[in-house]
């Protein structure tokens, strides 16, 4: 795909460094080429930014998500790219090799084992510094943490980035969901009861191809009570993330939509983390919906970490996933900060090239707007009763 425009905004935007003023650089851009081919603002289903401003320097690191950092996201480029915002993922990292996973990751097939369970205290450790960061950034102005779809709405009408706090992997959550109660009262309205790895919740998928997700056990108690809770609450589930049998326990249990907010079609890419048609079946019966994760291992057929990925390939995603679960039901989960993004898209500033090609594709303008923020909101009405509804007990 040609496209002159987003290559001379994004070679500005390669070297940061050089810059002595980003958001002078941006609005030195030519906002109405932007205007003309953004179409509708994207909200996002994940993102990892949280944990890069934490391993780049914590708090010290929260000044330059808004004059610009190395990574996906930053305020300057999403501004550029039209990014109104999406879910800031709790994550803990384990310690992993990154060398040996990306020589595994290489290879024509994987199976990457799945790495140990984490002891409660160190990740509550990690997430009251990355929801540290997170009330950090919206003090400063760059976000507001969204409890509500009103909130949300509010956000893309101002065009402040809107922020979900969520958890990818409860392992700080306490069997007796004690640290639930506290986060929920932090703002806290998502939750993966898994990463890829165990927690006392449920299982998570090895990053495994070719493969199902049909790997491991359901959901133990401790997992059942957390879906019930989290429905009272109105807390969404998300089932990124969660083996297959675990999927279809929080299907049987919880009475919310069923969400997986950054996985794709296992039909195309037959990557464990991605999801079957039967699973999308369940989702479209429950009326939930799915983020369209950018990953290029989960896009791609033969599952390799390989940025020359052509849009095509994303639509392909796209077009399934309407097809299956409907247009109301499909959506962006992208992993910026977390994943290997295409090269057409490269980083929030590339999202134009994406709506361009979604647009070219013959998606109407009515489509493109459930597309890029309209079915989360839609799902999150449904999903976020307790405080959409102002039944706070
Ligand atoms: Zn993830």
């Amino acid at each position: 795909m040609s496209n002159g425009r987003i290559a001379l905004c994004r070679g500005r935007w390669a070297a940061p460094d050089t810059l002595t003023s980003p958001v002078a650089m941006y609005f030195e851009w030519t906002e109405p080429d932007v205007a003309n081919l953004s179409g509708p603002v994207i909200f996002d289903g994940h993102n990892d930014v949280l944990l890069k401003l934490l391993v780049n320097g914590g708090i010290d690191a929260v000044p330059g998500f808004v004059t610009g950092r190395d990574g996906h996201i930053d305020l300057p480029r999403a501004k550029i790219g039209g990014f109104a915002g999406g879910f800031f993922a709790l994550y803990v990292r384990s310690p992993i090799d990154l060398k040996a996973r990306y020589a595994e990751l290489s290879k024509p097939q994987y199976d990457l084992p799945l790495p140990a369970p984490l002891t409660q205290d160190a990740a509550l450790s990690v997430v009251m510094q990355e929801i540290a960061i997170l009330l950090r950034l919206q003090e400063i102005d760059a976000l507001k943490i969204c409890h509500t779809t009103a909130d949300m709405r509010a956000c893309f009408a101002s065009g402040k980035m809107a922020a979900i706090m969520h958890m990818e992997g409860a392992e700080a959550i306490d069997a007796e969901l004690h640290v639930l109660e506290v986060l929920y009262a932090a703002g806290l309205r998502s939750i993966g009861p898994v990463w890829s790895r165990q927690t006392i919740f449920g299982n998570g998928v090895p990053f495994r191809y070719p493969s199902t997700g049909d790997i491991g056990d359901g959901l133990p108690d401790a997992g059942v009570r957390l879906v019930k809770r989290c429905n009272q609450l109105g807390v969404m589930i998300d089932l990124s993330h969660l083996n297959e049998a675990g999927f279809w326990d929080v299907a049987k249990h919880s009475d919310a939509p069923l969400v997986a907010t950054h996985s794709n079609v296992h039909a195309i890419s037959p990557h464990s983390r991605n999801l079957t048609d039967k699973q999308l079946d369940a989702i479209a019966e429950s009326d939930g919906m799915v983020g369209v994760n950018f990953g290029c291992a989960f896009l791609r057929p033969d599952g390799q970490v390989n940025t020359d990925t052509a849009p095509d390939t994303m639509l392909r995603h796209l077009d399934h996933l309407i097809n299956r679960l409907g247009e109301n039901r499909v959506g962006f989960g992208s992993d910026f900060d977390g994943t290997v993004v295409p090269d057409f898209i490269t980083d929030v500033a590339g999202l134009p090239n994406l709506r361009e090609a979604m647009i070219m594709h013959g998606y109407d303008d009515n489509l493109m707007r459930k597309l890029t923020h309209g079915n989360w909101l839609r799902v999150l009405d449904k999903t976020w009763h307790r405080e959409n509804h102002g039944q706070k007990d």
